[in-house]
């Protein structure tokens, strides 16, 4: 038996947890630059707010009901989906992590009078531990349990158990195809031409039939459809291929040197981040968008990329490069409205190819590195490099607008809450 347990409208909720005024208030969080509409609770969806909606057009709704209205804050749902997790697994040791807001848990050894149970206290718990509401679907195969856990959100209790077929086929029969794990628009336009409309239908086609006429992996859908796992956990993520930093930017950046900046910066932080996770990259790539709003759109390439001789997690090294890429992609008189650095052709620090000319330059960067990142994870300052401007990264041309964010309640120590 597998469990997924989902958040409730998860970045709303994140929004709530040390909010309790908010509780029952229409929350809304937005996109980077707060332009778009990117999340709601049940209360904003009601009032009509789909996600995707700009901002200004929706600016009367908000006024007029008291929404609330966030700039998104991933440092927070970042550390409270971590805490989430680490809270299933408090339960249930097998957790797979699906996404930020959502986990398999592998219930093989749970017996069955005691699903019900179990689906209840790990919401519960969850509650109790983190303060978000969760919804648990419970079921023999994974692409059951997510459809469970869909039916679970309109359950008073938000637990659904599954154990026979009984209790699915008529859930099946009032879920269309495009709303079952894995159907895209595409296959659900192949299938509603083969009159396959709902789950049931797709439930009773022949698993060997699909095999030939679709593929391996619909086969596979098929029969996790009639109650037979086909998907395991996966228990170990895959390794990372790369590490993306990438940004809008608050206002159209037309010159060179805040591009500059901004670049160091992103650049920066992807190393760090591969140094957090022991890794080392042999290729960098920067690109650069033009703003929507801007005329000329860009004609030619905006993405170009370089080899390192040596597989490397060194800002100064990748900041290096990054910047030649980038001089190279500039062009004047362009509007800029996003750019981003991605590393990739990773290797894990222990298993690098070491280079013939390796020195004691190589290992003082080394060191160098770690004293950096002690520091800056110290929560007591920041240090960078001085190619990325004396400001600090949210005070800077190219920084993002996040007009409405909230603090980092759990992840630094001058935004804890204060309890009187
Ligand atoms: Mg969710």
């Amino acid at each position: 038996m597998f469990a997924l347990v989902d958040c409730n409208s998860f970045y709303a909720s994140c929004e709530r947890v040390f909010r309790p005024d908010l509780q029952g208030r229409p929350v809304l969080v937005l996109s980077n630059n707060d332009g778009c509409v990117i999340a709601g609770s049940a209360e904003a969806r009601a009032l009509g707010i789909r996600t995707g909606v700009p901002l200004f057009q929706v600016r009367e709704l908000i006024h007029k009901h008291g929404i609330a209205v966030f700039s998104s804050n991933y440092t927070l749902y970042g550390d409270l989906s971590r805490r989430v997790m680490a809270t299933l697994g408090s339960l249930v040791p097998h957790v797979e992590k699906y996404s930020i807001d959502e986990a398999f848990l592998d219930l093989s050894m749970v017996p069955e009078g005691q699903l019900q149970r179990l689906g209840a206290e790990l919401r519960e718990r969850v509650k109790r531990w983190v303060g978000l509401p969760v919804c648990v679907g419970i079921a023999p195969t994974k692409t059951l349990a997510k459809l469970a856990n869909h039916y679970a959100k309109q359950q008073e209790a938000g637990v659904e158990v599954w154990t026979s077929s009984d209790h699915w086929q008529a859930r099946l029969a009032q879920t269309p195809v495009g709303n079952i794990w894995g159907v895209g628009r595409r296959l659900a336009a192949r299938l509603a031409a083969l009159e396959v409309h709902n789950g049931a239908d797709m439930a009773a086609l022949e698993s060997g039939w699909v095999r030939r006429h679709f593929s391996v992996v619909q086969e596979r859908m098929i029969r996790e459809l009639n109650g037979e796992a086909c998907l395991s956990m996966e228990l170990c993520p895959p390794p990372r291929q790369q590490v993306i930093h990438s940004r809008s930017f608050g206002q159209p950046v037309v010159s060179l040197p805040p591009l500059r900046q901004a670049i160091s910066d992103y650049t920066a932080r992807a190393a760090e981040k591969m140094r957090t996770e022991g890794l080392l990259a042999t290729r960098i790539s920067v690109w650069l968008r033009t703003s929507p709003m801007g005329k000329p759109q860009q004609l030619w390439p905006d993405t170009l990329s370089t080899g390192l001789c040596q597989a490397s997690a060194d800002t100064r090294e990748l900041v290096a490069k990054a910047l030649q890429l980038l001089d190279q992609l500039w062009k004047p008189g362009l509007r800029y409205g996003k750019a981003g650095v991605m590393l990739t052709e990773l290797c894990s620090r222990e298993f690098s190819q070491g280079g013939l000319f390796e020195d004691r330059q190589s290992q003082r960067g080394q060191a160098l590195m770690a004293v950096m990142d002690s520091i800056n994870q110290s929560g007591k300052g920041r240090v960078w490099l001085a190619g990325r401007g004396m400001k600090g990264a949210n005070e800077c041309v190219w920084s993002m607008r996040r007009a409405h964010l909230s603090p980092a309640y759990t992840t630094r120590v001058s935004d804890l809450p204060r309890v009187w």
